[in-house]
């Protein structure tokens, strides 16, 4: 079977995605919004296992606290400094928070951040304090924590190993202040020290490739969403984005303006440069266009084949009729010689219609305004702008016509 090649980014050099996975990430980190956005998704994938984890810490708690009370006959006041006023309530309350979608990001992570290296340490004092005599590995509990915070805390790595490192360092103070042997101190610190760095060699590797995963994920609904030969939205992605924003402008009581951009005469500039020199001048069109949806919530889009549509949020007919005008002249500035046409260059003509759309009133209907216009442009002699003003005028529902 041909094994999957990695994903192409060379060719969105504006995509968030595509610079992060060029940069590499070295120290694990993405820009700031970028990596707002990856630890809620570190934080979907890992909350299920994370929360079953803190059950059984949870748990083991109090299994160890009743075994100490009740078999092992360690003096409740020993027991409730430890397990009993820390530990028990500590993972307790990380199980709780962890449990519900809302509290997991709100709550658990940061609360984690300060308990799982409280509960470490307090784990660490208390085995350091019991006598060990005939055990076979008294500290098999801090092992298995020190790899399982990495796997199953649900913390991403520089935290993970932050933790690990506090408690190798609580394991070495708790010996010491016991008075364990020198070499025991030592023997016992380096175990762990050994465990936690093979918990962090694999870890960050498993960390890099989750990134890795969800900036290539990133990356190909931004393939998706555009159109291949100029880079700008495809007509699917824009349909979407321009239904979302028409609720917006009914939401905000805003108009919006459609200018659906067509290149003049461009079937006799394939046929007179060939095909090849058709796609290099509809690319460098929509250069230009993608110029004119420079705010946030403006788009811009490949139509169909040489037709463009940019979509302009809440701005005045005048402004508008500017920018189309604009539009058209930078069109035309481009240069490009179109020895089939009156003006002698690629040329366009722009349809542009200015509506306030309403619940009840047709996204699609402001679209076929524009599409009229553009045609009245075309009629009128190309290389123009048609502007159809429906501010604040009575439509009727659906094709978004006037009403008699
Ligand atoms: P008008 O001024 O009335 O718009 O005339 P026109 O020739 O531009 O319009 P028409 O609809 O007759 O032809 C559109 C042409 O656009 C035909 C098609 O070959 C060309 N075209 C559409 N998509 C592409 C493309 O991706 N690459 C190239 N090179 N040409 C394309
Ligand atoms: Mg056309
Ligand atoms: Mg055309």
């Amino acid at each position: 079977m041909h094994l999957p090649e990695p994903l192409e980014h060379e060719s969105l050099p504006d995509s968030p995605y595509a610079q992060e996975l060029r940069r590499g990430f070295p120290d694990l980190r993405f820009a700031p919004d970028l990596e707002q956005a990856f630890q809620a998704f570190h934080s979907k994938c890992a909350r299920s296992r994370v929360r079953f984890f803190q059950l059984a810490i949870g748990l083991l708690a109090i299994a160890a606290a009743v075994k100490l009370t009740m078999l092992d006959a360690v003096p409740l006041r020993d027991v409730a400094l430890g397990w009993l006023g820390l530990v028990v309530p500590a993972c307790l309350a990380l199980a709780l928070a962890s449990w519900s979608r809302r509290r997991y990001e709100r709550v658990y992570l940061p609360a984690a951040r300060l308990l799982l290296p409280v509960i470490a340490t307090v784990a660490a004092f208390g085995i350091a304090d019991r006598p060990i005599a005939g055990h076979p590995d008294p500290f098999c509990f801090l092992t298995t924590l020190s790899i399982a915070v990495f796997f199953l805390g649900g913390q991403l790595f520089r935290e993970a190993l932050l933790v690990n490192i506090f408690m190798v360092g609580a394991l070495g103070l708790a010996l010491t202040h016991a008075g364990w042997p020198a070499t025991d101190v030592v023997y016992y610190t380096t175990e762990l020290m050994i465990t936690s760095a093979v918990g962090a060699f694999v870890y960050q590797g498993v960390e890099r490739q989750l990134r890795t995963s969800f900036l290539e994920r990133g990356l190909l609904s931004e393939m998706v969403a555009r159109d291949g030969l100029t880079g700008l939205q495809n007509r699917g992605a824009f349909d979407d984005d321009y239904a979302r924003l028409w609720q917006q402008a009914i939401r905000d009581r805003r108009s919006l303006a459609l200018l659906l951009i067509d290149v003049d005469h461009f079937k006799a500039y394939n046929d007179r440069y060939g095909h090849q020199a058709g796609d290099a001048a509809l690319r460098r069109v929509a250069r230009v266009v993608q110029r004119f949806a420079r705010r946030p919530l403006d788009l811009a889009a490949r139509y169909g084949g040489e037709e463009f549509l940019v979509a302009l949020y809440d701005l005045g007919a005048e402004h508008v009729r500017e920018i189309a005008e604009e539009l058209r002249t930078s069109v035309q500035a481009l240069g490009i010689e179109h020895g089939d046409s009156p003006a002698g260059t690629v040329t366009a003509s722009i349809g542009v219609s200015i509506v306030s759309p309403r619940a009840g009133r047709s996204a699609e209907g402001a679209v076929q305004l524009a599409d009229e216009a553009l045609y009245a442009a075309k009629r009128g002699g190309r290389n123009s702008i048609r502007l159809v003003d429906c501010y604040g005028v009575n439509y009727s529902t659906g094709a978004f016509r006037r009403s008699a």
